[in-house]
């Protein structure tokens, strides 16, 4: 498996982060995990090719994870390049096929194929099958639909939060976890409940006792913020801050 950051931020602007969004190539399939504003363009700085995109994963609805997805369905119809014949998957919250609905409504054939679908599936504290891969996902303490996705590939697990505060959902989401992405937007003193600070996710992270923690969705304020050592006193595995573009292997 290979996890690359395509956005960082949060939804505050700020061109070296973006908002939220990242690849993750697992067993020959690509998939997007949410679609942030600027991760589009963002993928054009990989090696990879939003062309290539088999399926969508969206935690919720906020601007900041799923911005880029009309402008997605926009390009896939309108780029020359673009010769896509079969249908794209999209999983995510409960809403998000309504959410569809109305990009439809407002956008129409700009955003349509006849070449391919959009396949939407709703998930909450749910488990499917995505070919070979056992994809499960929690709610989570965000909005009333926020979820977090569990991928399992032969013996790797790799989990997303998405936006969360701390509840035994996530906990559970990121058990035993090889590499967890976790969100971490601000400080304690600065964080809501429904979002996670360094130390919160030194908790999660001890508590279901992953191996790497990679952390994510950062305001400006972490910029100035001693996040591995605040982690470190409650976590003692491997701990990363999510860079936009690089390749992380699981
Ligand atoms: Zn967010
Ligand atoms: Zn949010």
């Amino acid at each position: 498996m290979k996890y690359i950051p395509l956005g960082t931020g949060s939804c505050v602007p700020d061109y070296r982060k973006n908002s939220s969004g990242a690849l993750l190539e697992i067993n020959r399939k690509l998939i997007l995990i949410d679609c942030g504003t600027g991760i589009l363009h963002t993928i054009t700085k990989t090696d990879y090719d939003y062309k290539d995109i088999d399926a969508i994963f969206i935690t919720h609805l906020h601007l900041d994870h799923i911005n880029d997805f009309p402008a997605l369905l926009f390009a896939l119809k309108n780029d020359p390049a673009c010769h896509r014949n079969r249908d794209i998957q999209a999983f995510g919250p409960t809403g998000l096929k309504e959410y569809y609905k109305k990009i439809k409504e407002l956008h129409g054939e700009t955003v349509v194929s006849e070449n391919y679908k959009v396949e939407i599936q709703e998930m909450s504290n749910s488990e499917l099958e995505y070919g070979p891969i056992k994809v499960s996902s929690q709610k989570t303490y965000h909005t009333k639909n926020s979820i977090g996705f569990r991928f399992e590939n032969d013996g790797t697990v790799f989990t997303s939060t998405g936006d969360t505060g701390y509840n035994e959902n996530v906990v559970e989401l990121c058990r035993q976890a090889n590499t967890a992405v976790m969100e971490c937007s601000a400080p304690q003193e600065y964080v809501k409940k429904t979002h996670l600070s360094p130390r919160r996710v030194g908790k999660i992270a001890l508590e279901a006792n992953v191996s790497r923690v990679i952390v994510n969705h950062l305001y400006p304020v972490m910029d100035k913020i001693p996040m591995k050592e605040i982690i470190k006193k409650r976590y003692q595995g491997k701990i990363e801050i999510a860079k936009v573009g690089k390749i992380y292997t699981i």
